[in-house]
């Protein structure tokens, strides 16, 4: 049997040999295989590329903005060109159908295309006239060494949230991919690299929370972005807000879909099926509860059923497959538990997903409960896995009322031609991104990515302008200009 290959972290410029004493598996999820093993590297890792990245920041802070932006173009192109390699890994690691990973791709690749607008994004504002002959210039300048922690499910469009708009903006970065989806990063340096950005501008250091320790603790690392289930977050927002640093922590989510009696069915079952069961419910974006009205609700759960059997399920490689699996053992584990305890609640188990699965990898097919109420676990936790709660309620402000129950608020769904009840909607629901007749509203690159309540930890989101204001910090300078004389 060949060896595994062992990942190296990337500092300096250069692929080097992590210090660590354990590696973990990176595991294929829909054939168990093991395709790599990851460093689980130490703080004394996060502390190299602490000191390169610093030595670049001296350096890449002055690279005029403009010149930045070209490398971001370079960089553009190339992910272009390889944009079906860049999927395919992704579909390797994480499980996700081969159309989702492209999707992902593209939506990384709009990031870049966003952060490509340095220009233009770092200009500042001025007044000329503050008093007499006095004017003041507010000018942008980066915060220097970011480190950027990631989690499984979007091992390239969550990165490149993050390192792509802060370099542009001239600082330097610390990339921490998630250990269970590493290998993606390998390539978006490489082709960064191409595209010709210096060395030492973006370090990749593999591993878990060490590195994540090692990244809140080092006093030269100034800001952290982090994205990531709740709990951690927390951790992270706390503790890096403790040692002084700019954070912001993107986390959990149980994300409602209101479904009203005079939405179009068909479309509505076609974009609840997407977002409920797309990535194998691994998004923070994907629908987890639905709470339909009552008249609608009989109608919408058979049709619902009928049409989540039919989903395919198996290697998103193979064409036609549309589920994949969810991306480790202790998560289906995990995902079984949780439909033993909604049974165990009472509620009504439509489709079950343990039945219905491939048993080569992680699968776990499309489930449904009906009956769902909000005493039960099933609709309080975050289960990230195909698995979808049914309330049924009797109109759109009981609908909004259950949704607002929910410690998160992420993403909010409403389906229905009712203009007025869409302006309802718009105004009492407590999620930061919402949906109007459409499944899975993550907004664009240019627009910022806004959770409320537990979904998000910190005050500047990550993208859109947004996002230059979490990465840069300003001056502000007051000049008097005494008239001159012409004598
Ligand atoms: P996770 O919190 O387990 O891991 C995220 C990162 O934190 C990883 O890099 C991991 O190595 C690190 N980490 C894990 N445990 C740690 C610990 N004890 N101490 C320090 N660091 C630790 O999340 P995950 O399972 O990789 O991803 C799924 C979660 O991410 C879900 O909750 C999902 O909703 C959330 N997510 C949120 C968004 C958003 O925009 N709000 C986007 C994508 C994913």
């Amino acid at each position: 049997m060949s060896e595994v290959k062992k990942l190296k972290n990337y500092i300096n410029g250069e692929w080097v040999d992590s210090h660590a004493s354990h590696f973990e598996n990176v595991v294929n999820p829909t054939t168990k295989e093991v395709i790599a093993a990851v460093p689980l590297s130490p703080k004394e890792d996060v502390a190299l590329a602490a000191a390169a990245a610093e030595a670049a920041f001296a350096a890449w802070k002055n690279v005029a903005v403009p010149r930045r932006a070209r490398i971001l173009f370079n960089y553009q192109q190339l992910l272009m060109k390889n944009k079906e390699e860049l999927a395919r890994l992704i579909t390797l690691e994480n499980g996700k159908n081969l159309k989702e990973s492209l999707g992902e791709v593209q939506r990384g690749i709009e990031n870049v295309e966003f952060a490509a607008g340095a220009p233009t994004l770092m200009m500042g504002d001025s007044l000329s006239s503050i008093a007499t002959d006095v004017e003041a210039v507010n000018y942008r300048y980066p915060v220097g060494i970011v480190g950027g922690i990631a989690p499984f499910n979007f091992p390239m469009m969550v990165p490149c949230w993050m390192f792509p708009m802060a370099i542009a903006l001239g600082n330097t970065f610390i990339l921490k991919p998630s250990e269970k989806t590493p290998l993606l990063t390998q390539k978006l340096v490489e082709l960064f690299t191409e595209a010709g950005l210096p060395k030492g501008v973006l370090n990749v250091v593999y591993g878990a929370h060490d590195v994540v320790n090692g990244m809140l603790e080092h006093p030269r690392i100034k800001a952290i972005s982090f994205v990531g289930s709740k709990p951690v977050g927390e951790y992270v927002y706390k503790k890096g807000s403790e040692n002084l640093k700019r954070v912001q922590a993107l986390t959990g989510a149980k994300n409602h879909t209101i479904v009203l009696n005079d939405a179009n069915l068909d479309e509505t079952i076609t974009n609840v099926i997407s977002a409920a069961f797309g990535s194998a419910g691994e998004r923070c974006m994907a629908c987890s509860v639905v709470t339909v009205e009552e008249g609608i609700a009989d109608e919408f759960v058979k049709q619902l059923k009928e049409r989540s059997m039919g989903l395919k399920i198996g290697n998103g490689l193979e064409d036609g497959v549309f589920l994949g699996p969810v991306i480790r053992e202790e998560n289906l584990k995990r995902t079984h538990r949780y439909i033993e305890l909604g049974i165990a609640e009472g509620a009504e188990l439509v489709c079950d997903g343990r039945t219905n699965a491939p048993e080569q990898g992680y699968f776990v097919g499309p489930t449904i409960f009906d009956h769902v109420t909000t005493d039960m676990t099933i609709w309080k936790d975050e289960i990230f896995a195909p698995v979808l709660s049914i309330i049924r309620v009797k109109n759109l402000e009981e609908g909004v009322r259950v949704a607002n129950q929910s410690e998160f608020a992420n993403g909010a769904c409403l389906f229905t031609n009712n203009a007025s009840a869409i302006r309802y909607f718009r105004e009492n629901i407590d999620a930061g991104m919402l949906g109007i007749n459409l499944g899975v509203p993550a907004p664009m690159a240019f627009f910022p990515f806004s959770g409320w309540k537990s979904s998000f930890y910190g005050t500047l989101h990550a993208n859109g302008k947004d996002s230059v204001d979490f990465y840069t910090r300003k001056k502000v300078v007051t000049a008097r200009y005494p008239k001159p004389s012409f004598d």
